[in-house]
């Protein structure tokens, strides 16, 4: 992979302004952000010239499993801790302009809630390469996610748009496949794609009403046929968050432990399914 210089610079709306002057008088760091280009074949990046902290967002794009992530994410918020100090580093995917740009604030509001919970102190699952990172990945998510939506409708950014979108999306793929199709891939050595599921799954009925979002049965009986055996999971894992005030670091712990190793029991038995190699 390599870089070269373009012109971008993003201006932030004003509540966002707001929440990075937050987060960085919390945390004691700054919040970054880069809108990432890529090239048409994928191969290489490029940020903008001017952006605060180029040396930074470089370093872990050049590493080539974190490239190969990002690339099929949106955006992503890495807390950066090292001997050059620290930073909350925010990167948008260009490549994925086109599934958010018209929700831009949603997207960046998002990922700032990330770094906003990390400047709280809130604990967080310690990322692993691996299945093990799948794990640590997605039990945050499912317990961050609920505070970060609170956090952003108080501060007038909507999350729904953006997020109903991509649920619409997934939707429209999910009646491309079979049935039990997400489930036989899971179990045929692919077990993020499970838990991947499971947390969005779980988001959905943490999050969403049939009055907000009135695809949600379809949703959820489309889950059902593609993904057989997950529902108990996602029932469990969303017990054990509505059950708890996650607000509270001592509970949010409890919830992430909670939702951790059922997630893990889920990974295992899937494992277990596929039999020895
Ligand atoms: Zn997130």
């Amino acid at each position: 992979m390599f870089f070269w210089f373009i012109a971008l610079t993003l201006a932030l709306p004003p509540a966002l302004e707001q929440w990075r002057a937050e987060i960085e008088a919390a945390g004691g760091a700054p919040v970054l952000v880069a809108e990432v280009e890529f090239s048409a074949d994928g191969q290489q990046m490029r940020l903008p010239g001017d952006v605060k902290g180029r040396g930074l967002f470089a370093e872990y794009l050049k590493q080539e499993d974190f490239a190969r992530q990002f690339q099929l994410m949106r955006g992503v918020m890495v807390h950066h801790q090292g001997f050059d100090g620290q930073a909350y580093l925010v990167m948008l995917n260009g490549a994925r302009r086109g599934e958010w740009g018209a929700h831009e604030a949603a997207l960046i509001g998002h990922e700032f809630g990330h770094a906003w919970l990390r400047a709280k102190g809130y604990p967080a699952p310690v990322y692993q390469p691996g299945v093990a990172g799948c794990l640590a990945i997605h039990t945050g998510d499912i317990v961050q996610h609920v505070l970060i939506r609170r956090e952003m409708e108080r501060r007038g950014i909507d999350p729904a748009g953006l997020w109903i979108e991509t649920l619409e999306a997934g939707l429209r793929g999910a009646r491309t496949w079979g049935d039990g199709e997400g489930t036989r891939r899971a179990t045929g050595g692919d077990p993020c794609l499970a838990l991947r599921q499971v947390a969005e799954w779980a988001d959905v009925r943490l999050g969403l009403s049939a009055a907000g979002w009135p695809n949600l049965v379809a949703y959820e009986d489309e889950m059902r046929r593609v993904f057989p055996g997950l529902e108990d999971t996602v029932g469990a894992v969303t017990g054990a968050v509505l059950g708890r005030e996650v607000a509270d670091r001592q509970q949010h712990r409890a919830a992430l432990e909670r939702v951790f190793s059922l997630l893990r029991a889920l990974a295992d038995e899937l494992e277990q399914r596929r039999g020895p190699p």
